[in-house]
């Protein structure tokens, strides 16, 4: 492999939830982690800055794009079945599962974890990052709870497995496997069927639908609920619901998202984040952080 197998210039606005950002300088998608590590040789032989991009549905690409190399997981998309027992049911999922290929295994099996997977888009390795999850009341609600183990490409090239009991799971946050990138992750759940399962899916989704704004791209929450406060009701409380600026918008319908209401730019968006931060700080004297990555120079 050489920098000629890498795409020059690909518009990363195609790769995010927000359909926003600009070119990356290069841009690869390894389908298994011997092209990953393959990539990252050339990248530092060409001095060539490295950025992830998983799902892009919590990130903010600027305008200006990224420099450097690009790698999407899309193309690290395998699943393999370790035990499907009375007890147990375990698979080893690489980074570029989707997780709605994973709400898929979970509703075949009839298993719990499809009810907090349900309208989390993004993929595997994101979700790990972020430990996506969700607010309502149910077991399991967030990633930490279904991974039982990480296998991560280490800086130097090696390929090291992080058991459980190493990894440290917060509000959206997954710590104690850095440096590197997570190949694929081993998930797992008691094989004990749940009745219904299907329906209450489609109810989650149907109460997802009414509160947030899907009919527009946007990244779901911009910032992380600073306890004992929800993000959204602090942005709501200071009248910033319905706010524009150019193309971006803080959602009529939920304060916490801005949505693009078609050919906003990454800077619209930063502005309305900067807007919220100021005068959630102003009026409620809660400092707001964003739950959103950025890529990219700002
Ligand atoms: C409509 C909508 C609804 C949403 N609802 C929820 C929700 O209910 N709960 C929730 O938690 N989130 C939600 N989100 C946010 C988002 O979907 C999650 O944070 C998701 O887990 C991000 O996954 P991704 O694959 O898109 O990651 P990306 O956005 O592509 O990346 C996130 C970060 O992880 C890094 N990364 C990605 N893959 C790897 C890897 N393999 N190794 C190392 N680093 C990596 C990236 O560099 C980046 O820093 C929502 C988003 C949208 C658009």
């Amino acid at each position: 492999m050489d920098i000629t197998d890498f795409k020059k210039s690909e518009i990363l606005a195609n790769h995010t939830s927000w359909l926003v950002g600009g070119p990356a300088e290069y841009y690869f998608e390894p389908t298994n982690k011997e092209e990953l590590r393959d990539a990252l040789i050339v990248a530092r032989k060409e001095s060539l800055n490295v950025t992830y991009l998983g799902g892009g549905s919590n990130v903010l690409v600027s305008d200006d794009g990224v420099s450097g190399l690009v790698i999407s997981f899309k193309k690290m998309n395998k699943i393999e079945v370790i035990e499907d027992n009375e007890e147990v049911y375990s698979f080893w999922a690489d980074a570029g599962v989707t997780k709605s290929e994973l709400l898929k295994i979970f509703l075949k099996k009839k298993l719990e974890p499809a009810l907090f997977l349900a309208g989390i888009p993004g993929q595997v390795g994101g979700g790990v990052v972020m430990n996506a999850g969700v607010s309502e009341n149910i077991k399991p609600r967030e990633f930490g709870e279904i991974i039982q183990g990480l296998e991560v490409l280490k800086p130097d090239g090696t390929i090291k497995g992080v058991k459980a009991n190493r990894i440290k799971w917060s509000y959206r946050n997954c710590d104690g496997w850095q440096p590197g990138i997570i190949t694929r992750a081993l998930i797992s759940w008691p094989n004990k069927p749940v009745d219904n399962i299907l329906e209450k899916v489609k109810e989650l989704n149907q109460a997802r639908l009414a509160k947030q704004p899907l009919e527009y791209p946007s990244c779901g929450s911009v910032f992380v609920n600073p306890h004992p406060h929800k993000a959204g009701e602090l942005i709501e409380s200071v009248n910033l619901k319905g706010y524009k600026v150019g193309n971006a918008q803080i959602s009529e319908k939920h304060a916490n998202f801005i949505v693009n209401l078609g050919g906003a730019t990454a800077q619209d968006i930063r502005e309305l984040m900067q807007i919220c931060i100021r005068k959630v700080k102003a009026v409620c004297g809660v400092e707001l952080k964003t739950e959103v990555k950025f890529l990219g120079s700002r």
